[in-house]
């Protein structure tokens, strides 16, 4: 666990990230009429829930953290990683605890069975955590989807994350959602607020992952005065800020009144 894991490059790796996000879609169907963001955490590292929370949590807001429970108790890279005490204590703060696998495999690379299967055996024990409704959303480690994993947790999961930039509207896919990373230093930061910007000129969903939140952080991680500019920003420009478990309950069907009473 503790040496990076680097997916596929080259064409066989673009190969697979366009197959897996031209096949086996979910489009989006609500018109998203207000600027939304959703802030995550993935895998998930003491410091998110240490740093990440306090300041989401500054605001008022909850964030989702898709959690991977192959990773309590380890330390690797992005430092030291969640126990279950910090998955009851986030729980208990009102943040969204969602599905991230449970070995952190890369779904491209695992048949799609047994990649469904490590996908359940992690909801199964996050519910014997006391956490009843892990299950709204799934992020796929790397971000590295396959067609066949899609099919195969579509109908466990609302919606699954993955890393390919952007914001996402109307007729998106809800099987492989698009993101923004909280990494890359001071230009990711310029990244992360224009996507603030973007968002607010042109309405949609915005969902923010990010790993490690520290001083010192990983290549995949930023420090707390970044996301402190992007929470501001956000907060600054009014935009409503929810779990991505809660947003997908007001895109159901018949909810789009709720929308509206989100505007700033
Ligand atoms: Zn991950």
């Amino acid at each position: 666990m503790n040496a990076v894991y680097e997916p596929a490059s080259g064409l066989v790796g673009k190969l697979n990230r366009l197959a897996a996000r031209t096949f086996a879609r979910r489009p989006l169907k609500a018109d998203i009429s207000v600027p939304l963001v959703s802030f995550s955490f993935d895998d998930f590292p003491k410091s998110a829930r240490e740093n990440g929370a306090r300041i989401i949590e500054h605001h008022g807001w909850r964030a989702t953290f898709y959690t991977a429970l192959g990773f309590a108790g380890q330390t690797n890279h992005l430092g030291e990683l969640m126990d279950e005490a910090d998955i009851r204590a986030l729980h208990l703060r009102g943040h969204e605890i969602a599905c991230h696998s449970f070995s952190h495999h890369d779904a491209s690379r695992q048949v799609a069975k047994a990649f469904a299967a490590d996908c359940e055996r992690n909801c199964a024990e996050l519910m014997e955590l006391g956490i009843y409704k892990p299950a709204s959303s799934f992020a796929f480690p790397y971000g590295e989807a396959s067609v066949g994993a899609k099919r195969a947790l579509a109908k466990r999961y609302g919606a699954m994350r993955g890393v390919y930039p952007g914001i996402n509207r109307k007729g998106d896919d809800l099987n492989l959602l698009k993101a923004m990373p909280l990494d890359g230093g001071e230009a990711g930061l310029e990244r992360a607020l224009a996507g603030v910007r973007e968002v607010q000129t042109r309405p949609g969903w915005l969902i923010f992952y990010g790993h490690d939140v520290r001083e010192d952080p990983s290549q995949w991680g930023c420090t707390p005065a970044f996301l402190e500019a992007v929470s501001e920003a956000v907060a600054k420009a009014g935009i409503a800020v929810l779990p991505v478990g809660e947003v997908l309950s007001h895109l159901a069907p018949g909810k789009q009144p709720q929308l509206a009473k989100w505007a700033a």
